[in-house]
């Protein structure tokens, strides 16, 4: 039997089945992949000013992604859709476009 809500992964999308009104609608939320070019990042320290939780500069002048993976060279860290607005932000925001967002599911490139 159902809860009220379940939570089910499939592939690259979550959907969650809420039972509201004896009736069961199914929502899709989208995951997307942040990738870091750190070879190239200049230290401008932009994105780490406009989403210092997820970009911390570190002694050698350049941020790392907290919570991703990869090495100081190259980052990538899979995020939900409620992450999303502010990696964007944060990848606007570098002035040599070294921060890039992907849809995983349909392998759109957002920036
Ligand atoms: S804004 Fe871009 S260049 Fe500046 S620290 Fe962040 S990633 Fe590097």
């Amino acid at each position: 039997m159902l809860g009220k809500h379940n939570i089910y992964f499939l592939g690259t999308e979550t959907y969650i089945a809420a039972n509201r009104f004896d009736k069961q609608s199914w929502f899709s939320m989208a995951k997307y992949r942040v990738v870091f070019d750190r070879g190239a990042c200049i230290g401008a320290a932009a994105c780490a000013a406009t989403f210092p939780e997820a970009w911390v500069m570190k002694d050698d002048g350049k941020p790392d992604l907290t919570g991703a993976t990869g090495n100081s060279e190259k980052q990538e860290l899979i995020i939900e859709e409620s992450e999303l607005e502010k990696h964007l932000e944060a990848a606007k925001v570098c002035p040599v476009l070294v921060i890039h967002v992907y849809n995983l599911d349909t392998g759109e490139q957002l920036i």
